[in-house]
């Protein structure tokens, strides 16, 4: 792989990482203004940084093996570049001066796999900039500008958790957010419990438009029920009186939403397992964003001796499933039920816990 040194003839300035996050519980709820809950991952981000002295930006995935150069000022072509130009464009908006850099990024977030490679990438880029330019912006400053980056510069219409997970989450916690205000909390994980991840191998095609019908279905939902958004609705009767399909998704939302609280009161690892059973089976039948591929592989998961409870995580139509097993069976867990994944005659992938 290529180095900095590589790509720009010089040493890094300076070099700054973040990491990838898995949603435990709280699925398609953050364009509701819901509840969310989702961890960091092992796997992460790093850049590093350097000033150009061309006047241009340069810009180099060692992932992808590709260099974007860039006038100070101009838009780059959409692609990784949309990313990390939309941070240094929105910071000079700011008036913050960013000088022409030479930026090489690395990652071990997988691509595409909903564990948020894409906030990892604008949330490392933010704090190189910071350490670099010793700018004032905290955390949640941080993953706010990255939120719009994502939004304005690579028009992908995302929610804040992947930004505020990437910022402000780590590993042995679990961030509780409400997505409305921001509120969060720090919380432990459930006792004796730790996470499995394993993606499914099935590419996320419809996830696009998928996404943006089940987005539109809960704007409707919400209008017809004469809320602001879905979140202001605790109780699930209410939404039974909805015509078909909005009726069973804001059933989701709701029971989702609920679920989430429920699993921030300190509850046993095994109860946290049955709510992320539930998750999947309200995503399933009500939500139907899952596919068989997810339901087979959430299937083996939950009939396993040591696991809690499995969901398929992220928006769904394909990546990843996350389970919580009992603390030190991930490590065996994961491959077993890779095997019979496999077997099943799907390609499957371990990505936590990282094994050699
Ligand atoms: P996810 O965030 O779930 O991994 P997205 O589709 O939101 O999936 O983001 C993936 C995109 O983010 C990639 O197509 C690429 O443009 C960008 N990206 C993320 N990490 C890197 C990286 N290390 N190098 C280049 N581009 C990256
Ligand atoms: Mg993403």
């Amino acid at each position: 792989m290529k180095t900095f040194q590589d790509i720009f003839n010089q040493s890094p300035e300076i070099e700054a990482s973040a990491p990838g996050r898995v949603n435990l519980l709280g699925e398609h709820t953050d364009y509701n203004d819901g509840f969310v809950l989702p961890t960091a991952i092992p796997q992460k981000t790093t850049v590093q940084l350097g000033y150009s002295h061309d006047e241009q930006h340069h810009f180099y995935s060692a992932e992808l093996d590709e260099k974007v150069s860039i006038a100070k000022n101009e838009l780059p072509p959409q692609g990784f570049a949309s990313y990390i130009f939309g941070c240094i464009d929105l910071l000079e908006k700011a008036r913050y001066s960013v000088p022409p850099l030479n930026l090489y990024v690395t990652s071990s977030v997988p691509m595409g796999s909903g564990l948020s490679s894409s906030a990892a990438l604008e949330v490392s880029t933010l704090r190189g900039l910071k350490l670099l330019l010793n700018l004032p912006i905290d955390d949640v400053q941080i993953a706010q500008i990255a939120q719009l980056a994502e939004i304005n510069y690579a028009g992908v219409q995302c929610g804040i958790m992947d930004q505020m997970a990437s910022s402000l989450a780590d590993r042995y916690s679990m961030l509780f957010l409400d997505t409305r205000t921001l509120d969060r909390q720090i919380l432990p994980f459930p006792k004796n419990a730790e996470i499995v991840i394993i993606d499914s191998g099935v590419p996320r095609t419809l996830a696009g438009s998928g996404y943006n019908k089940r987005r539109a279905e809960c704007e409707e939902a919400a209008r017809i029920l004469g809320v602001k958004a879905l979140r202001d609705i605790s109780n699930p009767e209410i939404v039974e009186s909805l015509p078909e399909p909005l009726r069973r998704r804001a059933r989701h939302v709701v029971t989702e939403d609920n679920r989430v609280l429920e699993a921030i009161q300190g509850i046993s690892p095994q109860r946290f397992g049955e709510l992320m059973n539930a998750s999947h089976a309200s995503l399933r039948d009500d939500y139907e964003v899952s596919v068989p591929a997810l339901d087979t592989l959430v299937g083996i998961l939950q009939a396993t001796p040591g696991v809690f409870g499995a969901r398929l995580t992220g928006a769904g139509f394909g990546g990843a499933c996350v389970a919580l097993v009992e603390e030190g069976r991930g490590g065996a867990i994961a491959p077993s039920t890779l095997e019979s994944y496999n077997q099943a005659g799907h390609t499957g992938k371990i990505l936590v816990p990282q094994l050699n």
